[in-house]
């Protein structure tokens, strides 16, 4: 069977050489994918009417009788019309098709079709024009549920359909299917074959139902196993153990007391590193719950242990913040080193000798810490923030600098536990659940063009009160084709409208000296009002700042704002959140009123999801994990749990049968890792 599976596509009976190229641009390579390449939805056409119930400028599916000879006329610019009249023996139906040549050939006159199409016409003259037209036959006779694929052109919905019809011809009278027998009857599951024959061609909804259950149970679960196994692996001793677990000399030195959440997640780490296979673990906290603290926690204790830590950033202002943000936490006896993209090679070579020769306890910089060059002495932690933003290779590559080190990945996207658990399989998770004491909700308003007057009075105030201003705008220049709000022609407005107030401007574009000096400048309180574009998503913090305007609101992901609002209500003063819209569909002002209904990231990510609906959530491409081919993390909640838990029961069982592992591997095929060899 896996020969079969693994066949290139090519080798299928009415594929080729050229269509087989098609075939790849919708990821379509074997015989297996193809068969796994399922509909995208399906056409009801069990329902089958008789001509005169068919109601006037409605779709109908009728079966009726060719009764009369099809003439074929020539209309100017050489169009091909042809027509003629069907019965079902008790109304008749005229029928147009215009220049469908080859169709009009093969239709025989006293035969059966069937016809799908709008009704047009009187009630005592029925016609369709150029419907679909299907031969008669068993297996449609009762009408059919018609499968509908992805296409590319070059690659008709009946090549297609054909295609698979071929592949699911060339399955084994015999199986080996994926899941125990056991497994099978316990959830009424019908099995791997069943659900391929029925997914591409089924009879009746219940057995679409029944397959895609299957189809989705086996899909999370050869998510889960992948997982699970590729996280053990992952896993070889380490002789990068911890013994001094104490930190009170940290904390003492610390400006706050930690919050409850904060010493739980440090404890949860600490115990991890002092065991002999390394840390993997992901700390998930909303914006502002105090991850650097974190993070700053457990560099203190490798460093008290002999050990080296690098902390990876994935902008350089974020970096910087977290350089300046480690100089104020750790006591001064740890030595903090900073590398980024913009100093000079010899400036990063420098670095990275000191860094070699245990020079830096800490060393703290952008991608370029992964650079060959880049060595350490003893590397024992390896820290990435806002890992969304990195891929699981470059993880990897940072922690190939040391031997086996332990790794603490950041993120600031809150996710259920249940998605959290699937997306990030591979790593332990600790959740930050608390803010900060004395933290006062974010005040969040939607307003249209029509308040522009007032917005404008109220960042007015705010710098009058000696307080600052963030205002985003999605793009960086002013653009013909758009509407949107741009930071250039934006600023221009601003000197305008506030002409004794300082304001700044930061996006991508600017060279990181000029980003950081702007930068610098708001937060020391000369800039007062800050335009930027979403550069400032991720991690800045600027207490003073209490007011945060999102322009085209409705440009941006429910995550995404949550990120942006973030950035104010870090200080003591009331904080403010006004996003900016004029969009007036119903839907889009529904979701962007999630934001002002609620300040809780979990409860705004539930949300997005949902909105969202499946398909690449979190950008899944980007953690480098196989894309689900018919599983919804959302919609499929249930399922999701169900194949979770048998999943680690089989794996915690020993249970892995032959057939089940090279499932999981031809799964993970897809972004090229092996996980049972
Ligand atoms: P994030 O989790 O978004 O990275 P940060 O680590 O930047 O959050 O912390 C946000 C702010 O809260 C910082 O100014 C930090 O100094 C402060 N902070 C962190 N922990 C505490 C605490 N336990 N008590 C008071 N302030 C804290
Ligand atoms: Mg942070």
């Amino acid at each position: 069977m896996d020969k079969l599976f693994n066949t290139d596509i090519r080798f299928l009976k009415g594929v080729g050489e050229k269509r087989a190229l098609l075939f790849a641009r919708l990821n379509v390579r074997t015989i297996g994918d193809l068969l796994h390449f399922y509909p995208r939805t399906y056409l009801d056409r069990t329902k089958i009417s008789s001509l005169d119930q068919t109601q006037l400028y409605e779709n109908a599916t009728v079966i009726a009788e060719i009764s009369s000879p099809i003439k074929e006329a020539k209309v100017k610019g050489g169009l091909l019309i042809y027509k003629f009249t069907v019965t079902d023996h008790v109304t008749d139906m005229q029928i147009t098709l215009f220049n469908q040549k080859f169709l009009a050939a093969k239709l025989k006159v006293g035969q059966s079709y069937i016809f799908t199409g709008k009704i047009q016409g009187t009630y005592f003259r029925r016609e369709m024009t150029s419907p679909e037209i299907e031969p008669l036959n068993e297996d449609n006779e009762n009408g059919r549920i018609i499968p509908v694929y992805p296409l590319t052109s070059g690659l008709s919905r009946n090549i297609v359909a054909s295609c698979v019809k071929s592949a699911l011809s060339m399955l084994p009278e015999q199986m080996e299917e994926p899941l125990e027998s056991e497994i099978l009857e316990k959830l009424s599951l019908i099995g791997l074959k069943k659900s391929l024959l029925y997914i591409h061609n089924p009879k009746t909804f219940e057995q679409l139902n029944e397959a895609r259950k299957y189809l989705v149970i086996e899909e999370f679960i050869k998510f889960r196993l992948g997982l699970l196994k590729l996280k053990t692996r992952n896993r070889q001793k380490t002789e990068l153990s911890i013994s001094n677990t104490d930190i009170s000399p940290f904390l003492s030195n610390l400006p706050f007391k930690l919050t409850n959440a904060q010493n739980r997640v440090i404890s949860e780490c600490l115990a991890d590193m002092t065991k002999d296979i390394p840390m993997s673990r992901l700390v998930q906290g909303d914006v502002g719950s105090g991850k650097t603290a974190v993070s700053a926690a457990l560099i203190y204790a490798a460093s008290s242990n002999g050990l080296q830590s690098a902390l990876m950033a994935p902008t350089e202002i974020l970096a910087q913040q977290h350089y300046k943000a480690m100089l104020s936490l750790l006591p001064d006896n740890i030595k903090i080193g900073l590398i980024t993209g913009s100093m000079t090679k010899s400036q990063k070579l420098k670095i990275a000798n000191a860094a070699s020769n245990k020079e830096f306890d800490l060393l703290i910089g952008t991608h370029t810490l992964i650079e060959e060059y880049i060595e350490f002495d003893k590397l024992g932690l390896v820290i990435t923030d806002e890992q969304h933003r990195f891929g699981v290779r470059q993880r990897s590559l940072l922690s190939s600098k040391g031997r086996n080190p332990h790794t603490l990945v950041m993120s600031a996207t809150p996710i259920p536990r249940t998605l959290g658990l699937i997306i990030y399989g591979d790593l332990d998770i600790s959740i930050i659940d608390e803010l900060p004491p004395g933290r006062k909700k974010i005040s969040t308003f939607l307003c249209d063009e029509s308040y522009r007057q007032r917005l404008n009075g109220y960042i007015k105030d705010q710098c009058t009160q000696g307080r600052q201003v963030y205002i985003v705008c999605p793009l960086v220049e002013q653009n013909d084709k758009t509407e949107l709000k741009a930071v250039d022609s934006y600023f221009e407005n601003l000197k305008d409208n506030f002409p004794e107030i300082s304001c700044g401007f930061v996006h991508g574009r600017l060279k990181p000296s000029e980003k950081e000096k702007i930068m610098q400048s708001f937060a020391k309180g000369e800039t007062k009002i800050l335009l930027a574009t979403t550069v400032i998503e991720v991690g800045i913090d600027v207490p003073n700042a209490t007011l945060m305007v999102i322009e085209n609101a409705e440009r941006f992901g429910l995550s995404q704002l949550h990120q942006l609002r973030g950035r104010v209500g870090r200080g003591e003063h009331k904080s403010y959140c006004i996003l900016m819209s004029d969009n007036k569909s119903e839907k889009t002002l529904e979701r962007l009123r999630i934001m002002t209904q609620t300040n809780d990231g979990f409860v705004i990510s539930q949300k997005d999801l949902e909105l969202r609906g499946p398909g690449d959530f979190f950008g899944q491409r980007q953690h480098g994990l196989p894309l689900l081919k018919i599983g919804s993390i959302y919609s499929d909640m249930e399922l999701l749990k169900l194949a979770n838990k048998i999943a680690d029961k089989l794996y915690n069982e020993n249970r892995i049968t032959p057939a089940l592992s090279k499932a999981v591997n031809s799964f993970f095929n897809d972004i090229g890792v092996i996980v049972f060899n």
